[in-house]
């Protein structure tokens, strides 16, 4: 059986004050949940406050994004270790904002992933199609490739340590939901595609579905028998909101 896991993605929002605050929250809320692992993704700046206010509490830290450097003259970036050295044991790697804003390559995304399971944590893949290529019948073909970029430059044997998450494009941030049917339909496709590889790391593996995860659909999500947890972004923000989807996993 694979524990659920709910993710919240804080993405660049929040200050010293608003943080504390929704992470107090959210960790008075969270002590009667034991069911699904809970893990939360702030800014950078505030990994050492959420570290310390985690402390004693079974949520899980983690950043959403990594340099693919190990350390020296990269001014600006933020290492693998660094992350690790303040309690971080998820990295959210290859979101959509990353690969669209930001060029990250599916080569980058690769190198990213393999880094943050060298220094002991775990990544977090992220794969999804956009509107436009859902419409060109391309969204397995584009999540082929997208995976295929981490399988062939590292290896499958770190999907043993890796959690994949399937955000359609078109459903992140827009308060359009994919239907729990074409959400398990492409989680299906992906175990799949892993189990092509590995049937043992099929079966283990986790597949997070994210883009527009609310309290109300949480459930229906959360029931496919592919779907094994949430990357949540706006919902993360609100402490009741996200608790309803973790009490939902
Ligand atoms: P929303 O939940 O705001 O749609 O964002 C999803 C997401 O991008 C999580 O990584």
């Amino acid at each position: 059986m694979r524990q659920p896991l709910i993710a919240g993605n804080w993405k660049m929002n929040g200050n010293r004050s608003s943080v504390e605050t929704l992470l107090s929250n959210v960790i008075n809320g969270a002590s009667t949940i034991s069911k699904t692992e809970v893990v939360v993704c702030p800014s950078f700046p505030f990994l050492d406050l959420s570290e310390r206010l985690l402390s004693g509490t079974s949520i899980k830290l983690g950043a959403q994004n990594t340099s693919t450097k190990e350390s020296g003259a990269y001014t600006g970036e933020v290492s693998a270790s660094m992350l690790a050295n303040f309690g971080c044991q998820y990295v959210i790697c290859g979101h959509s904002e990353r690969r669209e804003y930001y060029g990250e390559t599916d080569a980058i995304i690769a190198e990213k992933v393999s880094i943050c399971v060298e220094k002991g944590m775990r990544a977090i893949l992220c794969v999804g199609e956009t509107l436009n290529q859902r419409e060109q019948e391309q969204t397995e073909s584009v999540i082929s490739t997208q995976l295929d970029g981490v399988i062939t430059q590292i290896g499958i044997d770190i999907f043993n340590n890796i959690e994949i998450a399937y955000e359609p494009v078109w459903a992140i941030g827009t308060g359009k939901t994919a239907t729990p049917e074409q959400a398990q339909s492409v989680h299906a496709f992906i175990r799949q595609k892993i189990a092509s590889h590995s049937l043992v790391i099929a079966e283990k593996i986790r597949i997070l579905y994210g883009g527009s995860m609310k309290a109300e659909n949480a459930c229906d999500l959360l029931s496919q028998s592919d779907i094994d947890g949430g990357l949540i972004g706006g919902a993360s923000l609100v402490a009741n909101d996200f608790l309803a989807i973790c009490r939902a996993g």
